[in-house]
């Protein structure tokens, strides 16, 4: 994934809001960090290496020099970001946020003009450098997003800096948020809203899919107005969004409680606790918790001193033994309890099953595992985003290559029909395999009702390939 972060600033420097107003982002991305400024003419940027250390303790020693009143800053979870670019459209600073399904051809494409990439230290061609190349084939910089929202299948919102404005462009489908925030001194936007409140910063409107603005610091102005087609991932508000933030007008925190509370509406079980797994299912089991009368509890909590960052090793053995590092279980609340468990999603398993062996090995009578969406069926090709990014992986997809003798093609479409008994046998054998008591997943339409949004205007696709 990865996240972004621009302040447009009246005073002489903005590195202050830059810096805290970017690093609300880091729960969105564990690789790069970047900030690139504006002053006198000139674009100062870094970016480092966040894989080891969180962003802010990269980027305080540097904040003298990257002085100056307006800027960009970037989470990436894959390349080195903000590009510095000089083009005969001026001299930019970019980032971006998105995917391209489509990247092999847009680079076959620019060899053919005659363009070269050699900003990046990535092996591949990023997504940051395709942007870059087709902005730079518009006539001017509004031009080139435009071709960019016309040629690049699958997503892509970005942050712009050129002389004193920042350029924030929306994806074509409104896939990720953009968000404008208002101070008294100063323009922000943002893809979290989180980061408005600690930094005085109002929000006054979220950027319609496809529309491009200029952003100074004394106001806005629309460059390329907005379409009315939204396919905002759903996953913001399940998993990967902030608690604290709102996109479309609804709390991250406020859907996650909702979520839950539908989920208990429906259930038929009996149990003596309701606990979620940090930290996503937190806010889940609490709705849960609420709406059945039954207590909220923490049979295990998470080692914050020293894992506050959800940091995850490429390497599965590595990820799994960070997942289990990360949580300490309570064996006082376990030890013959019937617990239901919330998730956000359930994607491969392999910690989920480490972590019910635990629970029963510390006296559990029974766990039920409640997922806050569907079984995840297919891999997002929008975003860069790791919740689904192999489909052979997916455990759902695991049991269905079992059930129907096919490893390969498309899953059958009862796999989506909650009512039907080919659905019901697919939960039974996940749970069998998780080793839980009993497994039953939020269906699409009460998830799209806990947001608050018709399926419609939400990306489903991880579910039922509609996006
Ligand atoms: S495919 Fe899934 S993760 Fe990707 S944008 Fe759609 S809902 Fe979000």
């Amino acid at each position: 994934m990865g996240g972004f972060f621009g302040v447009a600033s009246a005073t002489a420097d903005g590195s202050s809001d830059l810096l805290y107003g970017t690093d609300y982002h880091s729960h969105l991305g564990t690789m790069r960090g970047g900030m690139a400024v504006w002053q006198d003419g000139r674009i100062t940027r870094i970016i480092h290496d966040i894989t080891n250390a969180p962003f802010r303790t990269k980027f305080e020693p540097e904040q003298p020099r990257l002085r100056g009143p307006v800027g960009i800053g970037v989470i990436s979870d894959t390349d080195d970001q903000p590009l510095s670019i000089r083009s005969r459209l001026g001299h930019y600073a970019l980032v971006t946020v998105g995917a391209a399904r489509n990247a092999a051809e847009l680079q076959r494409d620019a060899f053919q003009r005659g363009v070269h990439f050699a900003e990046s230290r990535a092996e591949e061609v990023t997504l940051t450098e395709l942007v870059a190349m087709m902005i730079n084939q518009g006539t001017d910089l509004v031009d080139g997003i435009r071709l960019v929202h016309e040629r690049l299948e699958g997503s892509c919102s970005l942050l712009l800096l050129t002389d004193g404005t920042i350029v924030a462009a929306r994806d074509r489908w409104g896939r990720t948020p953009v968000i404008l925030g208002r101070r008294e001194d100063a323009w922000a936007v943002t893809m979290e809203t989180c980061a408005f409140p600690n930094l005085d910063f109002e929000v006054v409107r979220e950027l319609g899919p496809g529309e491009v603005v200029r952003v100074t610091p004394q106001g806005v102005e629309t460059l390329v107005p907005p379409s009315e087609t939204l396919r905002i991932c759903a996953f913001l508000w399940v998993y990967y969004g902030y608690p604290a933030s709102t996109y479309e007008g609804r709390n991250v925190e406020d859907m996650r409680n909702r979520s839950g509370a539908i989920l208990a509406r429906r259930e038929t079980i009996e149990v003596d606790e309701v606990a979620g797994i940090p930290d996503s299912g937190v806010g889940h089991g609490l709705g849960y918790a609420a709406e059945a009368g039954i207590p909220y509890r923490r049979p295990f909590v998470k080692y914050t001193p020293t894992w506050p960052r959800s940091f995850m090793p490429q390497d599965p053995n590595e990820r799994s033994r960070v997942a289990r590092m990360k949580l300490i279980p309570i064996a006082d609340l376990i030890r013959n309890q019937r617990i239901l468990f919330c998730e956000d999603s359930i994607v491969r398993g392999t910690q989920l099953r480490d972590t019910v062996r635990r629970l029963f090995r510390a006296g559990a009578r029974e766990v039920h595992m409640r997922p806050a969406c569907p079984p995840l069926l297919f891999g997002c090709p929008f975003l860069n985003f790791s919740r689904s990014r192999s489909e052979l992986d997916l455990i759902a997809r695991r049991v269905i290559a079992h059930m129907t003798g096919q490893a390969a093609g498309d899953p059958p479409s009862e796999a989506m029909e909650p009512d039907s008994a080919f659905f019901e046998e697919m939960c039974r054998r996940i749970a069998a395999e998780l080793e839980l008591t009993s497994v039953r997943y939020q269906r699409i339409e009460d998830m799209a009702t806990a947001i608050g949004l018709p399926l419609g205007r939400l990306c489903t696709y991880c579910w039922n390939r509609c996006g």
